[in-house]
């Protein structure tokens, strides 16, 4: 058995609903040179939480023992511990850590941990130490999937409770101030539940064997929850087609429902061609100028006490602390009250644009040498700017590319 899935749960949002993502990632990854999707940082950081819980979970450690990173890191392991080992003390449960499901030989994957009371009791539970994306738990491919696996594990004649349970604890999603409320609590807070009739899950079990048989169809279902991970949607067109869409109803003041977008599905052909490449290119300016315009009229409306349902004006920090008067005037401040000149000012080093003037002010004044003011400029450096795809009409001269630069961030498809 391969070391990767297929048709793993952690990526069912994507091939459970539309039946050509895979196929267009492996096209999109060939194009790429890449054999797999490198690991992002974040992602790194989350295997290594959730390795750090298994090792509290097994060895009866604290999350510090088990070489959580910092005290962040900590205080979510330890939420997660403390649900796991209250809920199970309180149900008489088992706990089972870090075991393989399978639903079939291609689809299967590692649920983190399970409470299991034979024939009374089984909750699924996943551990998310993503604090940028707030994961829904009702209707949660991914937890279906893991519990239908762990039913499918379930030895022969074995009587199910009548619900299964379903746990997502994230501990670092923002604090919201709606947590006092206990039906938002259950679906918004850190630790959120959702139960399932094993009924259900059997059609869920259907769902998918379905969506294995029918892969590479043909058919697309671009929505913001199927194509968010995809990593095919830079050359997907029908997720191309399915933003202009959005975006030509918002241009024209046409509308749309979610729903309708939702239940969106094309079949199409997948890879976006040249074509419509350089049409997106062109159009893009006024995409994003149309979507930042609506973003900040909305604002607008809302800071005046419009509400936009669905949505809330937060304030991002303000940055770093500053005084609110010039240098001078608060060298004066601390003058008066008798503060000793060198506690209040720091020695910095001019710019290089400073230092410029100033070698070139001593040059002419013979202190310094064509020598001395080339070795001081060596340390002067333009760091390279970001690389941007521009109309040819652009009046910025083109970027000369070596065929090694060229290749250097794309490499060809090995093939
Ligand atoms: S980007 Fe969306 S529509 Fe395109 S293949 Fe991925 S999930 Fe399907």
């Amino acid at each position: 058995m391969s070391d990767h899935a297929r048709f793993s749960p952690s990526s069912s949002h994507k091939w459970a609903y539309c039946m050509g993502a895979l196929e267009l990632e492996d096209i999109a990854k060939a194009q790429l040179g890449l054999d797999e999707w490198p690991e992002t940082e974040y992602a790194a950081e989350g295997t290594f939480a959730h390795s750090v819980l298994e090792r509290c979970l097994v060895y009866g450690i604290t999350p510090e023992e088990a070489g959580a990173t910092d005290i962040e890191m900590e205080e979510a392991v330890q939420v997660a511990l403390d649900y796991i080992y209250s809920e199970a003390h309180n149900r008489g449960c088992q706990v089972l850590v870090e075991e393989k499901v399978h639903i079939t030989e291609d689809c299967w994957g590692t649920r983190d941990v399970a409470l299991h009371r034979p024939a009374e009791y089984l909750e699924v539970i996943d551990f998310k130490y993503g604090e940028g994306v707030f994961v829904e738990i009702k209707d949660n491919p991914q937890l279906k999937t893991y519990a239908v696996g762990q039913i499918r594990g379930m030895e022969d004649g074995y009587i199910l409770p009548p619900e299964i349970k379903t746990t997502i604890i994230q501990p670092r999603i923002p604090e919201g101030h709606h947590y006092h409320h206990q039906e938002y609590l259950k679906l918004k807070g850190p630790i959120r539940s959702w139960s399932y009739e094993w009924v259900d899950l059997l059609e869920w079990n259907r769902d998918i064997l379905k969506a294995i048989e029918n892969q590479g169809d043909g058919t697309y279902a671009p929505s913001r929850e199927n194509c968010r991970w995809c990593n095919a949607k830079g050359i997907c067109a029908p997720a191309t087609e399915h933003a202009l869409t959005v975006a030509k109803a918002m241009t024209e003041g046409g509308h749309y429902t979610l729903e309708s977008l939702e239940a969106y599905a094309v079949t199409a052909p997948a890879e976006l061609s040249m074509e419509d490449r350089i049409s997106i290119l062109s159009n893009i300016e006024l995409i994003r100028a149309q979507l930042k315009a609506v973003e900040g009229h909305s604002l607008e409306i809302a800071l005046q006490g419009t509400r936009i349902p669905g949505f809330k004006v937060v304030e991002s920090s303000g940055g770093h602390r500053k005084f609110d008067v010039d240098d001078d005037e608060m060298a004066k401040v601390f003058k008066v009250r008798k503060v000793r000149k060198q506690d209040y000012t720091v020695e910095t080093v001019i710019s290089p644009a400073q230092t410029e003037k100033l070698c070139k002010k001593l040059m002419k004044a013979k202190a310094l040498s064509k020598r001395q003011f080339d070795a001081i400029m060596s340390h002067v450096i333009t760091p390279r700017g970001k690389r941007t795809l521009v109309p040819e009409a652009d009046a910025r001269p083109a970027l000369s590319l070596t065929a090694e630069q060229m290749f250097a961030d794309v490499t060809p498809n090995k093939e």
